[in-house]
């Protein structure tokens, strides 16, 4: 599903750098990126999504070179093959919570927002205990809230790759118990590959696999990071 080669990224006038040689993650594969805060962990999701460009290397995703693709065919890759729980949510401020869950429909002209969909958002929703919240703003909820809304517009689609950025990072011990079972639930076909970045090891130990980026990431020295 994932093929990384010869990655080496860095961040303009910043001291980091990710050097990632040979990297696979392969279709129904469950891996956990773990790894202290500023390794690129982040950064890594965003190069897989295409949201990022390197400079060298390759990043293969479901067949797809995600640095030879134009900007619009980028956009439909990401859409059509990726569902992304960010880190800081980015729920859409103008759209309440059913619009945000329903966003990538709402975004993507080939797909249809049928009565059907609109009933997998309402169980997704209950499943993550929003249900009561779906004609609310964003900034009407907690943070815990938003999380979920955000884990429930990843899912929507039931894309072939989620990529979730701390998903369980503003949950509660039972709401992280819930959104994991559902988000793992979602991958019992094996057809479905799962890349989550969490310092829960309860997280971590539910995947097949440990990513540690601490080798991974260098700090330049001054004078090295060049613009
Ligand atoms: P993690 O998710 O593992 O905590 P990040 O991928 O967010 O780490 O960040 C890796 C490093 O890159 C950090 O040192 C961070 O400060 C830096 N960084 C992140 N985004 C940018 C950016 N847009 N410009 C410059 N430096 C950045
Ligand atoms: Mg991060």
């Amino acid at each position: 599903m994932i093929h990384i080669q010869n990655l080496d990224f860095r961040y303009p006038r910043a001291a980091f750098q990710l050097v990632i040689n040979d990297l696979k993650i392969e279709t129904g594969e469950k891996v956990a990126f773990v790894g202290p805060s500023g390794s690129g962990k982040t950064t890594l999701l965003n190069l897989i999504s295409g949201i990022t460009l390197a400079r060298s290397g390759t990043i293969e995703v479901a067949g797809n070179h995600v640095g030879s693709l134009s900007d619009k065919q980028r956009r439909d890759f990401r859409v059509a093959k990726i569902g992304f729980v960010f880190q800081r949510f980015e729920l859409i401020e103008y759209l309440n919570v059913s619009d945000n869950i329903l966003f990538p429909f709402l975004i993507n002209p080939s797909v249809d927002c049928t009565p059907e969909v609109r009933h997998r958002m309402m169980g997704l929703a209950d499943t993550v205990g929003i249900a009561s919240l779906l004609k609310r703003y964003p900034r009407q909820l907690s943070q815990g809230e938003q999380q979920r809304v955000a884990i429930c517009r990843a899912l929507i689609l039931s894309p072939p790759l989620i990529l979730a950025d701390e998903p369980t990072g503003n949950l509660d011990p039972a709401n992280k118990e819930i959104i994991l079972d559902l988000m793992l639930s979602e991958f019992e076909a094996r057809t479905r590959t799962f890349v989550v970045v969490t310092h829960d090891q309860s997280v971590a130990q539910k995947c097949d696999r440990m990513i540690d980026f601490s080798s991974f990431h260098h700090q330049l020295k001054t004078g090295e990071a060049v613009s």
